[in-house]
């Protein structure tokens, strides 16, 4: 009998957690066209740094959202529910145009810097797109290379040709194209044939454990070479520490991105990141 009761109580936690689990998802759906409206968005900057100079031009631009009761939201929550709910392009259209301000600003502040956007499979299959792009960079007077687009397959790319010939247009521009995630089964090696590319990022689920890891550091030495034979500058994202970035200078990775450099951070806080990290 206390067995049954335990499954009982079980259960209801269960279908309790399920319910709020649900309710968590509507309410964040239904409330995501708000949150471009009612300025509850905001971007975080994270920088990639060169290994071979040191240098630090490029950074990551990564979606925030506070939600007026649910608090911060996470990147990883929200945009597959956006994405499922069909409001992706909403997001990708707010971050674009806001980038470009920013690299307009930072541009006239005597700073040229470059950003790369994370844009989804539906918007890469959006025939606007390359033509929109373009305008941006009239507008707030961008040299192409500061713009640079980090794109995943993922199932929903289905129209692959559309998608190809789409990266191309961009690609013609001089806008920089990254494969994301790469290694996860989301990128592929038919991708790097396929589509034009200039840069390769490692995924970090190889890195975080590449000092102790024999098969992630077998793993991310290939990858490097690959990239490195197909002319692609590789990025090895989620380095955390010293020891991961110094094994990845010796693997000659081009470039690093991680906590170990800086997290994330606010634009405003940009300027004098970059001031201090060079001293
Ligand atoms: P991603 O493109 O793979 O971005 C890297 C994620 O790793 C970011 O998480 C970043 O904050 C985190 N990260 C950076 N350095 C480290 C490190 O040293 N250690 C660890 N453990 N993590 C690190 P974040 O910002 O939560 O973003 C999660 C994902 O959400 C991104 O993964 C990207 O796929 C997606 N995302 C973020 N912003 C956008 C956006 O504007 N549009 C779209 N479509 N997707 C976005
Ligand atoms: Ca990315
Ligand atoms: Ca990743
Ligand atoms: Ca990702």
């Amino acid at each position: 009998l206390q067995q049954a009761q335990d499954k009982a109580v079980r259960y209801e936690l269960y279908t309790e957690d399920l319910d709020k689990l649900q309710l968590r998802k509507r309410t964040l759906i239904n409330d995501l066209p708000n949150a471009v409206t009612h300025d509850e968005l905001w971007i975080d900057y994270q920088p990639k740094a060169a290994l071979n100079t040191g240098r630090i031009e490029h950074f990551e631009a990564l979606i925030r959202w506070h939600h007026p009761t649910l608090g911060l939201i996470r990147p990883d929550e929200f945009i597959e529910l956006a994405e499922r709910s069909g409001n992706i392009s909403l997001l990708s259209q707010w971050m674009l145009i806001h980038v470009c301000q920013q690299l307009h600003i930072w541009n006239q502040a005597g700073q040229r810097l470059s950003v790369a956007i994370n844009l989804s499979a539906s918007d890469i299959i959006n025939s606007q797109l390359p033509q929109q792009l373009e305008q941006l960079l009239k507008t707030y007077d961008l040299a192409p290379r500061q713009l640079a687009i980090e794109v995943t397959e993922t199932t929903a790319m289905q129209d692959m040709s559309q998608a190809v010939n789409i990266l191309k247009e961009i690609s013609a521009l001089g806008i920089v194209l990254a494969i994301d995630d790469f290694g996860t089964g989301y990128s592929s090696l038919a991708q790097l044939k396929r589509l034009p590319f200039n840069e390769l990022k490692i995924d970090k689920s190889f890195i975080l454990r590449l000092n102790t890891d024999e098969d992630d550091r077998l793993i991310v030495r290939s990858t490097i070479e690959l990239g490195h034979r197909l002319g692609l500058k590789v990025i090895a994202e989620g380095v955390e520490n010293y020891e991961t970035a110094a094994l990845l200078f010796k693997m000659g990775c081009d470039y690093l991105q991680g906590y170990w450099i800086a997290k994330p951070m606010p634009s405003h806080q940009v300027l004098d990141w970059l001031k201090h990290f060079k001293k």
